[in-house]
């Protein structure tokens, strides 16, 4: 890199590279894409827009104006979204393309790590990418390789540089947790598995994990600060707290000071109130947020990500403690999001897809935001403008807007009326790309 901007220096003036560019053939203009929306949900204005025409040129959004006033330029192609409502692509916060739904009956979460090989698994990703980006999710932030390393890297490059088909990629690599505070676990003391996070204790390890991670390509690093949970004797969800204060602190510090941003998985408790004593940037799930957390959360900014839809898969039988455990964090959930979105923390989309399987449809979160008290509009939003401002992306993505990206999507139906109508999303296009239309 240094050496790269060196020469450019060097080479760099500015009378010799207009006369070079006047003796070269003028590049091919970008292609003009002209959308017409019968109804536009820009991902940022609190009411949709009827009959707007989107023009984009190149892998940008030029204009977006009335259809009676915009003129279609000469010359583009027209695509006809008029029966339709129009959106910015969608984006998840809290996928995993490298866990594929862990069914018990085969093998579950411990198979992964054990009988698959990283070629294997990196190829299911890249079908997960595919998954993610045909339902409409333009974005994603993985948060976890689950054992894969910097796989997540891997696939990131190669679809950025067009190889395979998937969504603008944030990575976090390995995630970050402490000795007792990741699977596997359960084998004899004497075998030594693998674990599905980097495992650290103490400070210097904590920060020299996030150096690692951060130095072979991570843009947020995941931090596991609850791992465990149980409920007590009084049928209270205890979760057992993982890194002390000062191992993440030394991690947000770190990684804050490259410019990048701390993701915590966090139930409640000791846990959660660690993290963001520490300065964590994202609560992941905050099944349980207390009233000081709450009022924490809104005076540091600090986001939540409460993928709810996941608790409700895969319960143990009810009359087991592990049952009765994960019928309590559903119970918790629900009332702790409601209480978080009164209090006006700031919210964004993220459904754990790859926690359950990616046959299921990512969009089926929108509809338990709504139930816990998010109206249709405040929960597109926490998936377009709201999380590219949490990702560093604001004009960029999750906004149908001239100078953005053309992320844009269609569904059939009205997403305000029914947020299910984003399960059946028919039309995306992606960085200007059109890769998938026919409605389901
Ligand atoms: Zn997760």
């Amino acid at each position: 890199m240094l050496s790269a901007r060196a020469s450019t220096l060097v080479l760099g003036v500015p009378l010799f590279v207009s006369i070079s560019a006047l003796a070269q053939p003028s590049p091919k203009p970008d292609p003009v894409t002209v959308i017409r929306a019968g109804t536009l949900i820009d991902g940022r204005s609190p009411a949709p827009r009827l009959n707007q025409v989107i023009v984009v040129r190149g892998n940008r959004i030029e204009t977006v104006g009335d259809a009676a006033s915009t003129k279609v330029p000469e010359g583009a192609r027209v695509i006809d979204l008029s029966g339709a409502t129009v959106l910015p692509g969608l984006i998840d916060s809290h996928t995993h393309i490298f866990l594929q739904g862990e069914d018990p009956a085969e093998g579950g979460y411990d198979a992964q790590l054990l009988k698959h090989g990283l070629a294997f698994r990196a190829a299911r990703a890249t079908v997960s990418a595919r998954r993610a980006l045909e339902q409409g999710f333009t974005t994603i932030r993985d948060v976890e390789t689950e054992g894969a390393g910097y796989g997540d890297v891997g696939i990131k490059q190669a679809i950025e540089a067009g190889y395979i088909p998937g969504p603008r990629m944030f990575v976090v690599t390995r995630a970050i947790s402490t000795t007792g505070g990741y699977n596997l676990e359960g084998y004899a003391p004497e075998v030594d598995v693998p674990k599905g996070a980097q495992l650290i204790d103490g400070p210097v390890e904590a920060r020299k994990a996030a150096r690692e991670q951060l130095d072979h390509g991570a843009d947020w690093i995941k931090v596991y600060m609850t791992h465990r949970s149980w409920l007590d004797k009084e049928g209270r969800l205890v979760s057992q707290p993982t890194l002390s204060l000062e191992e993440i602190r030394a991690i947000v510090d770190e990684t804050h000071g490259w410019g990048k941003k701390v993701a915590c998985h966090a139930y409640n408790g000791v846990g959660l109130h660690r993290a963001l004593d520490g300065g964590c940037d994202s609560i992941e799930h905050g099944l349980e947020l207390d009233d000081a957390a709450i009022a924490q959360m809104v005076k540091q900014g600090t986001w939540l990500c409460p993928t709810m839809s996941v608790y409700y898969d895969q319960w143990a039988p009810a009359d087991t403690p592990s049952g009765k455990r994960d019928r309590q964090r559903v119970a918790l959930h629900g009332p702790s999001l409601r209480k978080a979105v009164k209090a006006g923390v700031r919210i964004a989309f993220g459904t754990d897809v790859g926690g359950f399987s990616w046959t299921e449809p990512m969009a089926r979160e929108f509809a338990r935001m709504v139930e816990f008290g998010m109206t249709p509009m405040a929960a597109i939003q926490s998936a377009t403008s709201k999380a590219a401002e949490m990702l560093g992306m604001s004009g960029e993505i999750g906004v149908v807007a001239p100078g953005a990206y053309a992320d844009i999507i269609a569904v059939a139906g009205d997403p305000l009326k029914n947020v299910g109508e984003l399960e059946r999303v028919g039309f995306v296009m992606k960085d200007g790309k059109v890769y998938a239309t026919g409605w389901k």
